[in-house]
């Protein structure tokens, strides 16, 4: 089985709750800002794959399934950042394979710090595999950059605003509260 990790600083409550049941290692990242990038090298370095959830990523019911269940080496669920649904380090699976295939994808990083980790991990990954598998719906991302009261479009038919639950469901799935199918997924 993949190991669940949740690297933390500051452990939202609802990110702990939303994983009730799962068998999780929480680890403390707030040592130093380069905690969490020698975390993601030792979970690299077992070849066993891992599952990373960010202290601020609420996984609905389903998620880590969706992921486990998944026979593709790079997941991740979606979760919103700005005006953007993202898949970044935020709720990703990493296979056993894809680990043991590019063994050096952490140890290679010449930025440490945690902030640069996502961008140099996904940078390298995207030329070589083409980018992470999306599993839709999103998840909740409790800060800033995860406002659900933030109005991201509007709805092509009405002119509705579009927030976070609107879209949330996807691109197959999203709705504005009028019933309409959301095309703000095709505009990229
Ligand atoms: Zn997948
Ligand atoms: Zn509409």
């Amino acid at each position: 089985m993949i190991p669940l990790v949740v690297p933390f600083t500051n452990l939202r409550p609802e990110t702990e709750a939303a994983l009730a049941g799962e068998d999780v290692l929480y680890v403390d990242v707030s040592g130093s800002d380069h905690d969490y990038h020698d975390l993601l090298g030792e979970l690299w370095g077992r070849g066993q794959g891992c599952i990373v959830i960010e202290h601020d990523i609420v996984a609905y019911p389903g998620a880590i399934a969706s992921l486990r269940g998944c026979q593709e080496d790079w997941c991740g669920v979606p979760y919103l950042v700005g005006r953007n649904f993202v898949v970044d380090l935020g709720l990703t699976k990493f296979s056993a394979a894809l680990t043991v295939a590019y063994p050096d994808a952490v140890s290679r990083m010449e930025d440490t710090h945690w902030a640069t980790q996502d961008g140099q991990l996904l940078g390298y990954l995207r030329p070589l595999r083409g980018g992470p598998h999306w599993h839709w719906p999103a998840a909740r991302h409790l800060n800033g950059c995860g406002d659900e009261s933030r109005v991201l479009a509007n709805c092509g038919e009405c002119g509705a605003a579009l927030r976070f639950a609107e879209l949330a469901p996807g691109p197959n799935n999203a709705r504005c509260r009028n019933g309409d199918w959301c095309n703000f997924f095709s505009h990229g």
